[in-house]
């Protein structure tokens, strides 16, 4: 009876795998934009952070739009506004925190934690959206660095770690976005151990000659390669170009092969 009882709730799993698998494949046809929210969290719980998610308004969030407006026309989609990122309730709890050494068990174990954590903490907004992106926000007066952010295709929720203060719009909108594809499949296109962006994908324009320095990122490469050695981060997403390999991942190009006729 107990075997019977665990297989069947074993299938209905794997069918719903299946099908958010399915689902999550067949919506990258582009005939519809993606909704995205975007919910703050303050992540070091200080009322430095509080004031800054106050003043967040979603014209804050306007260039992403935008940007990815602009990213698609390059790549002849048919789209006006492929993306439109809604500005949700601030949520109060915070995310099950990915992995530090990622093991494929612990990696498996933090995603479905983090989907359903997702599922118990989504407020309404106007569109129901296909990407749920939680910004950690903490203060730059007391944290130098930010931990790694990730995202997952799988159910298209992003765990993104932000400066909260108007002087890193610019650089947030960066990391958000590269986060944002990551949830619509693209791969990171640099080296994990060096940070240095991998040729010719995770370059903007592999084809430039002199090839160095380049003069934008490729938003999944993450910096803009000056030398073999060196890359700088880029400043504003006006520093960054989506290739054509993620392009191809995402659903905008229907073969890396194609030339997009432009840089
Ligand atoms: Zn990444």
């Amino acid at each position: 009876m107990w075997r019977k009882l665990r297989i069947i709730v074993l299938l209905m799993i794997l069918v719903t795998v299946l099908k958010q698998t399915w689902l999550d494949k067949a919506d990258l046809d582009w005939n519809d934009n993606f909704y995205v929210v975007v919910y703050p969290i303050n992540a070091d719980g200080t009322p430095e952070v509080d004031r800054y998610i106050k003043t967040l308004t979603r014209a804050d969030f306007e260039p992403i739009a935008e940007y990815f407006s602009d990213e698609a026309k390059r790549f002849g989609l048919n789209m006006r506004r492929p993306m439109e990122v809604q500005l949700g309730a601030r949520v109060e709890r915070r995310p099950p925190v990915p992995p530090e050494v990622a093991s494929a068990l612990k990696t498996i174990i933090w995603s479905l934690k983090f989907r359903y954590y997702a599922w118990k903490n989504s407020p309404k907004v106007a569109v129901t959206p296909k990407i749920r992106m939680y910004l950690l926000y903490y203060d730059p007066a007391i944290h130098n660095r930010l931990g790694h952010s990730t995202a997952l295709s799988k159910g298209r929720v992003g765990y993104v770690n932000l400066f909260g203060s108007q002087a890193y719009h610019k650089k947030n909108a960066v990391i958000l976005s590269h986060e944002m594809l990551h949830t619509l499949g693209a791969t990171d296109k640099y080296d994990l151990s060096t940070t240095l962006p991998v040729y010719p994908d995770g370059y903007a324009e592999p084809e430039k000659s002199p090839r160095y320095p380049q003069d934008f990122a490729e938003l999944m490469g993450g910096r803009i390669p000056v030398s073999d050695t060196q890359a700088e981060i880029p400043k504003n997403l006006g520093q960054t170009l989506i290739g054509d390999k993620t392009a191809f991942e995402i659903g905008w190009l229907k073969s890396t092969l194609k030339s997009t006729g432009g840089k």
